[in-house]
């Protein structure tokens, strides 16, 4: 374990128990925090310090800070489960631990030992836990550890300062029924993100680029935007916040392979539980041509959307301005509901956790 002990501060001020209630009553996403945060600091000469849980609160940086000029930022995204018990556990923490040094890597910034990030997530969770929501509501404790580069130096070369941060927020489901099939629009002027490009890390500024695509998705009446390969701009890589998962009438379950997308840690995990469930897995290039025919000829049964927020949801329609591909109808039956009941009966500890995912607070 890398040593580094936390200083606690607590807040004097902590929302009233009432406020807490209302929120975790209809929590929404991302719109209200618990009531600490974790910071550590980090310099070229002293490493990692001053790890502490202090009141969560508004930050203070200097207008020539590095991160609001040049973007040198990344972040991460897990939640903490409330189990039928009581426990609260976060799911495989270890593994956003370590996209997060990987996303440093890509970003020069300094990486983050994995077992301090687990508990920077633990100290957080412990101290904030009555805002963690009652077991089978389906609702999470929401965690967003985030680096930025806090430099005040205009050059532009890696920053010698940084900090690391966590915060919390309650969340309810991400799409307002998380079974209903949602509409993506097909983007096909901007990418995500480019060969060689930070498209495998998850920095704010692969946000920032998918934000116009995004609006024009809304505009079209489309929850999500699917992006393509910005080499061909023919094959598929990723929605603006989930991985895509295609499953085809002999068995067999494919996603993109590209090293321009997030690795996505739930799907990584619903391809184990298809694999577990004696599904054929691939990870290879797919082509926007091959799901249009093979949504035509019925070769493939369904597509879903796969991520930390939104867990599994099916893909109604892939529209565009030339032509819309309809996935067949979603039932009880389909993978996309077994695979989605499977795992968040795992996560809120209904299921069992064979493959050793959960990790108790
Ligand atoms: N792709 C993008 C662009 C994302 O933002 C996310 C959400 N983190 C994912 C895929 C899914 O990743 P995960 O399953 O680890 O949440």
């Amino acid at each position: 374990m890398t040593d580094l002990t936390f200083r606690i501060e607590r807040n004097a001020n902590p929302a009233a128990d009432a406020t807490v209630a209302e929120v975790l009553a209809d929590p929404g996403f991302g719109k209200h925090f618990t009531d600490h945060m974790v910071i550590i600091d980090w310099t070229k000469d002293a490493g990692w310090h001053d790890a502490r849980v202090v009141p969560y609160g508004p930050l203070t940086f200097n207008p020539a800070s590095a991160v609001f000029h040049y973007g040198q930022e990344i972040f991460e995204g897990l939640k903490a489960y409330r189990h039928a018990d009581g426990s609260v556990h976060t799911f495989r923490p270890e593994r956003n631990g370590q996209r997060l040094a990987d996303s440093a890597h890509r970003l020069a910034l300094p990486q983050l030992p994995v077992d301090v990030f687990v508990e920077s997530v633990r100290q957080l969770v412990e101290i904030d836990e009555r805002w963690v929501p009652a077991h089978g509501e389906n609702k999470a404790l929401y965690l967003r550890p985030f680096m930025i580069a806090n430099e005040d130096f205009l050059g532009v070369r890696a920053a010698e300062s940084v900090s690391y941060l966590v915060i919390a927020c309650p969340a309810g489901s991400y799409f307002s029924d998380p079974t209903r099939p949602v509409n993506i629009w097909l983007e096909r002027e901007y990418s995500r993100a480019g060969r060689g490009g930070t498209g495998a890390a998850k920095c704010g500024g692969n946000y920032a680029a998918s934000m116009l695509p995004q609006q024009i998705a809304y505009e079209k009446g489309c929850e999500q935007v699917l992006f393509l390969d910005s080499c061909d701009g023919a094959y598929l890589e990723e929605l603006g916040g989930m991985n895509v998962v295609l499953v085809f009438d002999d068995g067999t379950v494919a996603t993109p392979a590209s090293d321009s997308i997030l690795p996505g840690i739930t799907r990584d995990s619903v391809l184990q539980l298809v694999e577990d469930a004696g599904y054929q897995v691939e990870r290879r290039r797919i082509s926007l041509d091959e799901w249009r025919e093979g949504a035509a000829s019925g070769r493939i049964v369904e597509a879903m959307a796969v991520g930390t927020a939104a867990v599994i949801t099916p893909i109604g329609e892939l529209r565009s301005d030339e032509f819309t591909i309809a996935n067949p109808p979603v039932t009880e039956e389909s993978l996309a509901m077994r695979i989605r009941a499977k795992l968040t009966g795992i996560q809120n500890g209904v299921e069992s956790d064979t493959h050793g995912w959960m990790l108790k607070l």
